[in-house]
């Protein structure tokens, strides 16, 4: 079903940022995140357009989200973050799961072992996020066994970091040392290299040392730097409605549940079709700003489920019909995810799956 907010997607961003990160990559390959629907932007739009830019892998958290991807048509590597529940999924779907315990490792073993052939897997250490991945301690020999049991092929290993998008890199570089220690230790055993990646968007941007044989950038493609500095890329999504009505107040009156927004002077109230239920936060209450006939106007009053009520006091020929941005540009005003963010102490990740999640998606391309 529509609701009242449209995503509009510039693909053309999308191979801006690419580019960007093969400038800095050079030929290693590059695994393309496209979890969260491609972090709102609709997985196979996105997908679909990375594969035409020359991307060969995919990354996604679950095998449904995979699924997805293959009925469209993809048939590129897909890697699965984390999601062993579905096991019956890799092989159905010739999906790559990422491996982080031993009792998976067995399960997948069987499975492909029942089928007769062998699943390519990739395992995870944890070498300082606390999420998931095997203990350095052990992550050696869990490495070893999980390699010679029957249905397996072992080809990547990968870790994670959990602050690269900090200045100081200390941390994230003990991650690397541990990491590379570990991969050097397995190779040995196995007597064969195995494809190491490591590196998000904040490593890709800041710790050259970590690019290793892959990287797994997310939010660069998105237009978004996880530090604070986004220059070179570039957003790809605009968000945008149609004014549903358009009241005039006397001053004095008061806007919306709990009366928070009290008119200062006769106003233009306007409504329109977007509210918590489409992922614009309630923190937004009276607390951000739109576009409208390319002036700032701001949000009045507290974000309702489906409706905002804007101030377009002043705006020169505000009418029903007209189009409001949200995040994004019109005219001279551009509305960054990076702004949103900060209004509600949180990070451009939230506001683009937030926004772009339940928003039908158009794409310019
Ligand atoms: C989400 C994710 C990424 C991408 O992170 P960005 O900060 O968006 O670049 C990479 N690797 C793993 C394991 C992830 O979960």
């Amino acid at each position: 079903m529509n609701r009242g907010a449209i995503a509009e997607i510039t693909l053309s961003a999308l191979r801006n940022n690419l580019q960007i990160i093969k400038r800095i990559v050079g030929n290693r390959h590059i695994i393309a995140v496209v979890k969260a629907d491609a972090y709102g932007h609709g997985s196979v739009g996105i997908s679909k357009r990375l594969l035409e830019e020359g991307v060969s892998c995919l990354a996604v958290a679950y095998t449904g989200e995979a699924r997805i991807l293959r009925d469209s048509g993809i048939k590129a590597d897909i890697i699965i973050l984390f999601d062993c529940t579905c096991i019956e999924d890799y092989f159905d779907y010739k999906l790559t799961p990422v491996i982080y315990d031993i009792n998976t490792a067995l399960e997948f073993s069987r499975e492909a072992e029942k089928r007769r052939m062998k699943i390519t897997v990739h395992l995870k250490i944890d070498t300082g996020m606390g999420r998931i991945g095997f203990n350095p301690g052990n992550a050696v020999s869990d490495a070893v066994r999980i390699s010679e049991m029957e249905g397996i092929e072992l080809k990547g290993l990968m870790s994670h970091f959990s602050e690269a998008d900090l200045p100081d890199g200390k941390f994230s570089v003990r991650q690397l040392e541990l990491f590379k220690m570990i991969k050097k230790d397995v190779q040995e055993k196995l007597g064969y290299s195995l494809m190491s990646h490591m590196a998000n968007s904040g490593a890709v941007l800041s710790f050259d040392d970590s690019l290793l044989d892959a990287v797994r950038p997310g939010i660069m493609l998105y237009g978004y730097s996880p530090c604070m500095d986004d220059s070179g890329l570039k957003p790809l999504m605009r968000i945008k409605t149609r004014i549903l009505s358009i009241k005039n107040l006397p001053a004095g009156s008061t806007v919306s549940y709990g009366r928070t927004f009290v008119t200062k002077r006769a106003s233009r109230i306007a409504v329109i079709p977007v509210g918590y239920a489409d992922g614009y936060s309630r923190r937004f209450s009276n607390n951000a700003e739109v576009i409208v006939r390319g002036k700032r106007v701001p949000v009045a009053g507290r974000i309702c489920m489906d409706l905002t009520m804007i101030d377009v006091t002043g705006v020169e020929g505000v009418s029903q019909g007209d189009e409001v941005v949200l995040l994004g540009g019109q005219g001279v005003e551009v509305i960054t995810a990076r702004e949103l963010a900060s209004r509600i102490d949180t990070i451009p990740y939230d506001i683009l799956t937030s926004l772009g999640g339940m928003a039908k998606k158009e794409y310019i391309h």
